[in-house]
């Protein structure tokens, strides 16, 4: 009897696996991350077994650091790990006996058994497919968290006399000086943080890039990096590509603290944490005496802080966002990203930051400058006039995004989610239980047969969030308006489906 083990690596294996069926199935182990579990059960469970009745066993091991099982350096046998795109030649059937070979499958199959790739660890961003599904099925995208409404009409003009001042070149590859410095007088006033423009503060391709530059200039391969769950989907490819090994630590329900499981998280070989204030998908806002007890387990087990703070200044009901970096003893071991994003409704100008003492910087700025060279150039001037907007500008946004919260909560509500009003950020967390579906296939049903798309919440989360769904309500009023009305006929399609 043959043995295979089978590693699956993708969110949304189901044509993979289907692709890669071997000829003589004898015992078959099933390698996949916790996440892919609802997936891979209903493949295999009703397609697969039916189909292929000559196999005998299946063993599905759901392992939450999977990754590291699958890595070379681990002791098994090398030859038992098969990766679907390794299964070739006499293994390799299709999954239709009968099924013309495509040349193409065989010719990628091989491909990527002989070049495996840190890539075929991660799926690729779930936020961002319900982008493109939401284009395809022309539903109103409240998966992917970007502004439908204009930015400030300052920062149009902004980059506009930019370009036609021939601000064209790049600029210097850790950021324009203007901006650092307009920076660094704004952190001070804004985040209570000192930072030198000419050796702690890198300009860099949104957050997302900040955060990526961070861990690759920090981590080590086999660093443990504590990521509170649920947690912004990219925290997880980043972990992978740095080589981090993501411990995972869970907020309870109403996204409390438990402070024994936050201490025992922290090991001898704990890096960093990455924290996220106000959070995205729940949009907790971490307290003063929260982040004291972080940085304090942070002192205590020579930890670095990676914050990012990208929704500092979207706060409800007169909460207040504190920088870990601020308080005592973190100044020095603390990355405080942020970006103008979400502040000024410019997501697409891919100018971020990444605030940090100077040998910390020093690294990021190397790791920075051969991945991007540098940030937008014209943009990063246009930067300097949102730094200049004035106060009543950060209240009105507020305000805005506090009207649009309510709506899309009412909306919810009605429609039948179980919700809370998020105390910051642009989104709304809810509870789908309710409608006997996991969060792929609810949202897979929203987006094709409802007109709305939301972010399944297993993407917030290594193993869980089946349950879960997110929906931004960064968009106008009157989109929000039109969701919800789509939302509340749910009644019908779900009752008979
Ligand atoms: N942060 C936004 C979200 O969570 C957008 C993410 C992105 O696609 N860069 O939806």
């Amino acid at each position: 009897m043959s043995l295979v083990v089978v590693h699956v690596p993708a969110q949304r294996s189901e044509e993979r696996i289907d692709e890669i069926l071997p000829e003589e199935l004898g015992l078959v182990v099933f390698l996949l991350p916790a996440k892919v579990r609802v997936t891979v059960e209903r493949v295999i469970v009703n397609k697969w077994l039916d189909r292929y009745g000559n196999c005998h066993w299946v063993i599905l091991i759901y392992a939450r650091d999977y990754a590291l099982l699958i890595d070379n350096s681990h002791p098994l046998p090398a030859p038992h790990i098969i990766s679907p795109f390794a299964l070739t030649g006499s293994l390799m059937k299709h999954a239709k006996p009968g099924t013309p070979t495509t040349s193409s499958k065989k010719a990628r199959a091989d491909f990527f058994s002989t070049h495996p790739s840190r890539a075929d660890h991660f799926t690729e961003s779930v936020i961002r497919e319900m982008t493109r599904l939401a284009m395809k099925y022309n539903a109103i995208n409240l998966a992917q968290g970007f502004p439908d409404f204009p930015c400030p009409v300052e920062l149009k003009e902004a980059a506009c006399d930019a370009v036609r001042a021939d601000w064209n070149q790049y600029a210097i590859t850790w950021g324009a000086v203007s901006l650092r410095e307009a920076l660094a007088r704004r952190v001070k006033e804004y985040n209570g943080m000192s930072f030198g423009p000419e050796t702690e503060i890198t300009v860099t391709c949104g957050s997302t890039e900040a955060m990526m530059a961070s861990m690759l200039a920090l981590i080590q391969p086999g660093d443990e990096v504590i990521v509170p769950e649920p947690f912004y989907e990219n925290y997880g490819p980043d972990a992978q590509i740095s080589g981090a090994v993501p411990r995972y630590v869970s907020l309870g329900d109403d996204f409390s603290i438990d402070e024994e499981t936050w201490k025992s998280a922290f090991t001898n070989k704990s890096r960093a944490i990455i924290l996220n204030t106000p959070n995205n998908p729940t949009g907790k806002v971490f307290s003063k005496k929260e982040l004291a007890f972080i940085a304090d387990l942070c002192i205590d087990h020579d930890v670095i802080a990676i914050t990012d703070e990208i929704y500092e200044h979207i706060l409800y009901d007169g909460k207040k966002h504190v920088s870990i970096g601020s308080l005592d003893g973190m100044q020095d071991r603390t990355i405080t990203i942020g970006s103008f994003s979400k502040t000024y409704s410019i997501t697409g100008w891919r100018v971020g930051y990444a605030l940090a003492a100077e040998p910390l910087t020093a690294r990021i700025r190397k790791i920075h400058d051969f991945l991007t060279v540098g940030a937008p150039a014209p943009l990063q001037e246009a930067c300097v006039a949102a730094l200049m907007l004035p106060e009543s500008y950060y209240r009105g946004l507020v305000s805005e995004y506090d009207r649009k919260r309510r709506i899309l909560f009412s909306g919810l509500r009605k429609a039948g989610f179980a919700c809370e009003l998020p105390e910051g950020a642009y989104y709304i967390f809810t509870d789908v239980s309710g409608f006997g579906m996991t969060d792929t296939e609810f949202a897979r049903f929203l987006v094709e047969k409802i007109g709305v798309a939301a972010v399944p919440g297993s993407s917030f989360y290594d193993a869980g969030g089946e349950t879960k769904l997110r929906f931004t309500f960064s968009k106008k009023d009157g989109t929000l308006h039109d969701a919800c009305e789509r939302l509340e006929r749910l009644d019908e399609p779900v009752r008979n489906s």
